[in-house]
């Protein structure tokens, strides 16, 4: 894997495609700065090397066409705060005049780029306007693992017109390493924490993740479509029926491939989808008409404890309850817990995928764990087995 530190940048104009997709407020400020630190070592080690930046990025989906509400201007200030050096900004991404202004940087000088999604050529990954990017820098980095997965122009495509001279950035780099860990070449036993809404929004991650893990914890919304197709009452819990077959093959397969399924026994189950719903725990395949199952039960909690404290390495995607409901949220809650005492034991703890994170922010484990991924979308293809074009681009 060829990343930064492979070079030496004294004296090179360095084009890095950042993620810079930020939320903004009705003011245009920037309300959350981490996208933007998590970008900062790579630019940093660009400057210090005695090197030139162009960085360029989306913002949001303006869908080919210029919308000033989301330009990158609004955030060039907060860039600037963030790395500590003023960020000057193009409002141009590609031709004469922007080209002029890289020829005119100066070494340890950061230049923002608007929004490349102001050209519907960025995400048809045409093949002109890559080139056209590629001559503003000598150098190309890829640090942004949120759109990796994309095959766009300035995240795959250009990086074809820098043959020799083409890297991941830091966060890209970590991104890869902390999927090699738990894919390739993790310390077993290997856990797979997966929860969350669907059985089928999660099946390609569950059929390519059971030639990885010794053991598979199914949590959250998916339990009731196993627990179904094996007979059980669910109630008005969420299930897919048409996923029942899938769910009795799912489990086929674990078991001819040797690994461990730990499903939930009981549930704190719930008359109304609602924080103010009256509750009762009970055995998961047990589940009256009337009522749902919105969280893991006690008994659940402490078979999932024992499983994830003997696991040496563990991908946690999905929470195991309705989190969002305060009432709902205290098994996933418990789930970090847990994970944040066996990273402490000496696991290798990854969380990524879809919603994953937005659970782990909000409970604060995101500094206990070993890694938290980045990127939603990018993270779930990883898991899915895919190559993702803005990485098989660099490797080629
Ligand atoms: P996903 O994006 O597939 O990881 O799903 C995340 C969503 O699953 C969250 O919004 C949770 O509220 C939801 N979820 C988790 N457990 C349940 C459950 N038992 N019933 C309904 N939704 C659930």
């Amino acid at each position: 894997m060829k990343t930064i530190t492979d070079f030496n940048f004294e004296n090179k104009k360095v084009l890095i495609r950042v993620d810079f997709n930020v939320p903004l407020d009705n003011e245009f400020n920037v309300t959350d700065t981490s996208r933007i630190e998590a970008a900062k070592p790579t630019i940093i080690k660009v400057l210090e090397d005695g090197g030139s930046v162009v960085l360029m990025s989306h913002l949001g989906r303006p869908k080919g066409k210029v919308n000033q509400d989301l330009s990158l201007q609004h955030i060039c200030q907060t860039v600037s705060e963030v790395i500590g050096v003023q960020v000057k900004f193009s409002s141009e991404c590609t031709g004469e005049s922007v080209e002029n202004v890289v020829a005119e940087l100066n070494m340890g000088e950061v230049l923002l780029l608007e929004n490349l999604r102001f050209h519907a050529e960025e995400t048809n990954g045409d093949k002109d306007f890559a080139e056209q990017l590629s001559k503003l820098g000598d150098i190309y980095i890829n640090d942004a693992f949120g759109t990796a997965h994309r095959a766009h122009a300035s995240t795959t495509v250009v990086a074809q017109f820098f043959p020799e001279n083409k890297c991941f950035g830091l966060l890209l780099a970590k991104e890869i390493d902390a999927i090699e860990k738990v894919m390739q070449t993790g310390e077993k036993p290997i856990l797979a924490i997966l929860g969350g809404a669907k059985v089928s929004s999660k099946i390609t991650i569950i059929e390519n993740i059971l030639d990885k893990v010794d053991h598979l914890i199914i949590g959250g919304g998916m339990t009731y479509t196993f627990i179904k197709a094996q007979g059980g009452k669910v109630g008005e819990s969420i299930c897919e029926d048409d996923k029942m077959d899938l769910a009795l093959s799912i489990l086929k397969k674990a078991k001819e491939k040797g690994v461990e399924v730990h499903i939930p026994v009981d549930v704190l189950a719930a008359n109304d989808f609602s924080n103010d719903a009256e509750t009762k725990i009970i055995d998961v395949d047990k589940i009256e008409n009337g009522w749902q199952g919105l969280d893991a039960g006690p008994r659940t909690l402490e078979n999932f404890k024992k499983v994830i404290l003997a696991s040496k390495t563990i991908l946690w995607n999905g929470p195991v309850g309705v989190f969002e409901m305060e009432k709902f949220a205290l098994g996933t809650k418990a789930i970090g817990n847990y994970i944040d005492e066996a990273t402490k034991n000496g696991a290798f703890s990854l969380v990524g995928g879809g919603d994953s994170v937005a659970a782990v922010k909000q409970f604060g484990f995101a500094d206990k764990v070993s890694y938290v991924s980045t990127g939603g979308g990018a993270m779930l293809e990883s898991l899915e087995g895919k190559t993702l074009p803005g990485i098989a681009a660099i490797e080629g």
